[in-house]
């Protein structure tokens, strides 16, 4: 592992200049992916710039919904009595992810950030755009058992590993950034990108920019369910899941949520679902028509081909468990 410099910031400001100051830095909290990474050669930072004294811990409710901050560890939100109660969708999502001790250690900031799980990405002895751009794809022709099926691009067909991600994006949550230019905020829908021709880049983030929160908007739904199909039932990614969220009425749906990971390089929300369900009665029939129109656009590269019959059932099976029918 190559040699870095570790400096321990106490204070954000300290922690944004620690990192302007050597552009091949990284910041550190939980370190469970990073830590991974860089054992592997994978990421070679100069120097690590440690988070984990800024105050980016608290849970609050505030005005607008429930504020998380980026220091919360993963274990602690998917507890927290409000996220249990008014967003179960993100505590669901938090429980399928990883183990009960990388939860006890990972934040949800590192979770925003955690990268790919392609098997290529990780082997430094094979070509792979996101590690090296303009190597190639190894995935593309190889084991893509895993990877997209929506969204991808001839450079980089990788998926978004996060569980959490998923159920923030249904959840319209925003990201709170701060940075050398002020602070500004992201929508989780714009926070992660499509690979296109820079799978380099996971996130909008600016490289010297420090995640310090998310907020959860107050939310009408009265029904979720956060499903993960993978090849083992805990500590495993996912092979598919969704995040479904339902505002209903008797059986009349008023609104409605649905995002899906495992299936590209970001959470993948389906919109044109989301609308095609509104103001319709909450059956199998009509979540089937939604899973059809959610899947438009879907593209398997041979090994995970499969996936484009498992999405649509999940989609079913996640709206049909929320709804309770
Ligand atoms: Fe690399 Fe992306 Fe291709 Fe995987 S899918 S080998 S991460 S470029």
């Amino acid at each position: 592992m190559k040699q870095f410099q570790y400096i321990r910031a106490t204070a954000e400001q300290t922690a944004l200049a620690a990192i302007a100051k050597d552009p091949e830095s990284n910041f550190i909290a939980g370190g469970t992916n990073l830590l991974d990474l860089m054992k592997r050669n994978v990421m070679r930072p100069d120097r690590l710039v440690d988070i984990n004294k800024l105050p980016l811990k608290d849970i609050k409710e505030v005005a607008t919904g429930l504020h998380i901050g980026a220091l919360a560890l993963n274990s602690t939100v998917a507890e927290n009595a409000t996220v249990s109660k008014q967003f179960s969708l993100l505590s669901q999502a938090l429980h399928a992810g990883a183990s009960a001790q990388l939860r006890n250690m990972a934040t949800v900031g590192g979770n925003l950030m955690q990268r790919t799980r392609c098997p290529y990405f990780y082997d430094t002895s094979t070509p792979c755009n996101k590690r090296e751009p303009g190597t190639g794809c190894s995935a593309l022709k190889g084991f893509n058992r895993m990877h997209a099926i929506f969204g991808a691009s001839e450079h980089c067909i990788a998926v978004n590993p996060s569980d959490m991600n998923v159920a923030l994006a249904a959840l319209d949550a925003v990201v709170h950034v701060s940075g050398s230019k002020g602070k500004r905020d992201i929508p989780m829908a714009e926070f992660h990108r499509l690979p296109g021709d820079h799978p380099e880049r996971d996130t909008n983030l600016g490289k010297n920019e420090l995640i310090t929160g998310v907020t959860v908007p107050k939310s009408t739904l009265t029904h979720m369910h956060y499903l993960k199909i993978r090849d083992r039932a805990s500590y495993a990614f996912a092979l598919v899941s969704v995040a479904a969220g339902l505002q209903l009425e008797g059986k009349t749906i008023k609104q409605a949520r649905l995002a899906m990971g495992g299936v590209a390089h970001k959470p993948w929300r389906l919109t044109a679902a989301e609308q095609a369900l509104v103001g319709k009665q909450a059956t199998v029939e009509v979540f089937q028509q939604a899973a059809e129109i959610a899947m438009k656009g879907a593209k398997g590269y041979g090994d995970n081909d499969f996936k484009l019959k498992l999405a649509p059932n999940t989609i079913v099976e996640a709206l049909r468990i929320a709804a309770g029918v």
